[in-house]
């Protein structure tokens, strides 16, 4: 049964007065004929289609266009391109029909919207940043087509229980490493809230659903609290004639879990659950900002603010237009409390971001921070023929810090991204002053140009018309304008190692009489973790890359076991052992032919040494039995197994999401994983011999190496270990954590470094 029941038709009908209702900018006759040739369009186009949940496709537009207009605050133009964003890319019509039908304006949106499908060649290229690069290149012409694309995406996370697992862990990381900070960045905060909150939920199901219970448990004491905070603020307010409403708002789930993975604490000990918002109907008479002040200035009578913790946003707002006043006070019981005074209007652009600002700014008045974000956009985008992945990362770089304010010697305000050092400031201004500068003086002090610069800093940059480029700078640059410009200066030097390095690379085989393959290609990317064979020429050419250690890395065919067992005696109770070295040991992979290839469409299951089954561990978060864990596929039947939560598999998942296998460990208890702990604790006698007779005696748990240092009477260590699951760690850690002396045991995620023995 394809076709619309007569149920659903009639149903669908009723949605057209919904999404007018949705809309209050759509109210000429207009634009109502308008979204109605759309909607009808779209519904006769996507006829017989259906979603994974089984309800007929349509549904899916309609509830795009209804988020864009009632929750972004979109208009008539918006509406109609989010009726008809999936038509291209679904159906039989083109983009010509949408210009012929709807004018060159929707035709571009919709393109915009449309995602690329042609294959590309193999290599560093990812179907997804090549998507995300081709959206962001609309968005220079028009921002809707980002606002759009985020209605797209809330609603497919709102839907996504419907899709397989693996698709699901896809979606998610896209959307937690691209579409929430873009949210962020556009000033949607609720949109941006709820997509983290969404892919925390189908990343971390288990995790999610404690937190949220722990949320509602707690639920009760935290009105009570927010009630007896707020009461001496009601009296004061309520005098003084204010309108104003007051409320307490609970964190969000995902920042909570992020703070506790941020900080390493437990849910109960993050106090500051919650944050006191103040948002006042403002007094026509006076400006904002005073009233702002006033409430500050009431508050602050009642509560003793923290001496730094004032952030005025109000004075300089953000540059996604955020503005508002935040203090922390110290209320009742000793505990901070974030105080956020805002007006209405503020409120409003808080919540809804650049929608607001059309409000009331008005469409084609002064250029706004936004509109100045978008133009260095498109800025990069003009200016860079980095391939997609590259120009991703340095788009969310640039997407993500948090800002700092600096001055020019003029007094003139700039914005850059925390952590730009004078040569950033100097790109900025100009990209020949970047080139032509030479050192700066920050507040009349001359600094060089890596001087990393604070909020505040007024700044000058000394040129000299013979100076050139360096190489090096890009060590210290951080804004992509500063970085795309310098690497455009080496472009044809790249282009030259990556020649000898092929030369090289291709010399040294033939010597070896090894022949090159693709099989070998793919040991050396996964060896050094580069994705495409440019990146090993360059490397091998700029001679990062030793060809000696290349041999290496090939020859090795099978990973070392890693379940080797013994036992180290420890008899005095301090054992200073050598300091750690580095070691470089990449992980191989398996090219044993008779390995059968991995189906995506079910988990794959760890339940054999690494020799016999197709996987290897990651070295950047090293998972263990018992840890929600993700796989790689790095060819078809090689899986490399990340913690889901490890940010090189976000990475992995927000790009190479094709290649993503969900994974799940075997019950049986059959295989020892490497894990290290870090203790430290007071360095009284006895201390490390009860430990380590815990640890190897007591709960038969197989170490590897321990390595201990003490200073002025506190101890800090290392202990490598292997174990079968986080269930046997946990019981672990807690057993250590009894012993008289000891403060704290954690697990550490990364093992780069091995301790020498
Ligand atoms: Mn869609």
């Amino acid at each position: 049964m394809k076709f619309l029941t007569e149920e659903e038709k009639v149903a669908i009908e009723k949605e057209y007065s919904a999404i007018l209702k949705s809309c209050p900018r759509c109210r000429t006759k207009e634009d109502k004929e308008l979204i109605r040739k759309a909607f009808d369009l779209a519904n006769e186009a996507h006829q017989g289609m259906r979603r994974r949940s089984g309800e007929p496709y349509f549904y899916h537009p309609i509830s795009v266009a209804k988020i864009a207009a009632q929750e972004i605050g979109l208009g008539a133009t918006s509406v109609v391109c989010a009726l008809l964003h999936d038509v291209v890319e679904d159906t039989d019509y083109t983009l010509e029909d949408m210009q012929v039908l709807f004018g060159e304006k929707v035709a571009r949106i919709i393109d915009g919207l449309t995602k690329i499908s042609n294959v590309f060649e193999q290599g560093s290229t990812s179907l997804q940043a090549e998507n995300f690069r081709k959206m962001l290149l609309t968005l220079s012409d028009d921002v809707r087509v980002i606002l759009i694309k985020l209605a797209d995406r809330l609603h497919n996370m709102r839907t996504l229980y419907s899709m397989p697992e693996y698709k699901q862990l896809k979606i998610a990381a896209e959307t937690l490493y691209l579409y929430a900070p873009l949210a962020h960045r556009l000033g949607l905060y609720a949109i941006k809230i709820e997509l983290e909150d969404l892919s925390l939920k189908f990343q971390h199901p288990a995790v999610f659903d404690e937190i949220q219970k722990k949320l509602t448990a707690s639920e009760k004491e935290r009105q009570l609290y927010i009630d007896r905070f707020s009461e001496p603020i009601i009296t004061k307010l309520d005098e003084s004639g204010v309108r104003y409403s007051i409320t307490g708002r609970p964190k969000s789930v995902y920042s909570i879990w992020n703070k506790m993975q941020v900080k390493s604490v437990a849910f109960e000990e993050i106090f500051d659950l919650f944050a006191i918002r103040i948002i006042f109907d403002p007094d026509p008479s006076l400006p904002e900002k005073t009233q702002c002040w006033s409430l500050y200035s009431q508050v602050t009578d009642i509560y003793q603010p923290k001496p730094d913790r004032l952030r005025d946003w109000v004075s300089t707002p953000k540059a996604n237009g955020y503005e508002a006043l935040h203090t922390t006070v110290m209320g009742p019981d000793g505990k901070w409390v974030e105080i956020q005074i805002r007006s209405k209007r503020m409120d409003e652009i808080a919540e809804r971001g650049y929608a607001a600002h059309w409000k009331y700014k008005g469409e084609g008045t002064d250029e706004t921070e936004l509109d100045k974000w978008i133009k260095r956009i498109r800025e990069l985008l003009e200016s860079t023929d980095a391939n997609a992945l590259e120009f991703l990362d340095e788009f969310k770089m640039n997407l993500f810090s948090s800002e700092i304010f600096v001055f020019t010697p003029k007094g003139l305000l700039k914005r850059l991204p925390k952590g730009s050092t004078a040569l950033d400031f100097a790109y900025d201004i100009h990209s020949q002053i970047g080139d032509r500068a030479i050192g700066a003086k920050v507040n009349y002090k001359l600094v060089s140009l890596s001087h990393v610069l604070a909020s505040g800093d007024q700044v000058e940059i000394l040129t000299s018309d013979k100076n050139e480029p360096q190489k090096e700078w890009l060590n210290f640059v951080t804004t992509a304008k500063a970085k795309s410009r310098i690497k455009d200066k080496f472009k044809n030097e790249r282009k030259e190692l990556i020649e000898k390095g092929k030369a090289d690379l291709e010399a040294k085989f033939a010597e070896l009489e090894i022949p090159i393959t693709s099989m070998l290609f793919k040991k050396l990317m996964i060896g050094y973790e580069l994705y495409s064979k440019e990146d090993i020429y360059y490397k091998i050419g700029a001679k990062e890359i030793d060809l000696e250690n290349v041999q290496k890395v090939i020859n090795r065919k099978t990973r070392n076991k890693f379940i080797r067992y013994w036992r180290l005696q420890i008899t005095k109770t301090t054992s200073r052992l050598p300091l750690l070295k580095r070691t470089s040991e990449a992980p191989a992979i398996n090219s044993n032919p008779e390995l059968k290839p991995v189906n995506r469409k079910v988990p794959f299951i760890v339940d054999e040494d690494s020799e016999e089954q197709n996987y290897s561990i990651a070295k950047c978060c090293n998972p263990i039995p018992g840890d929600e864990v993700v796989g790689y596929l790095i060819d078809l039947s090689n899986v490399i197994i990340h913690k889901k939560k490890c940010p090189n598999a976000q990475k992995l998942m927000s790009s190479f999401g094709d290649k993503i296998v969900t994974v799940k460990w075997t019950t049986k208890k059959v295989l020892s994983f490497l894990v290290r702990i870090k203790i430290n604790g007071l360095d009284n006698i006895g201390v490390v011999n009860n430990l380590t007779t815990l640890i190897s005696k007591e709960l038969d748990v197989n170490m590897r190496t321990i390595y201990f240092d003490a200073v002025d009477g506190v101890f800090e260590g290392f202990i490598d270990l292997y174990i079968h699951d986080t269930y046997d760690l946990d019981a672990l850690i807690r057993d250590l954590k009894k012993i008289k002396g000891i403060n704290s045991v954690k697990r550490v995620e990364k093992i780069e470094e091995e301790l020498s023995e």
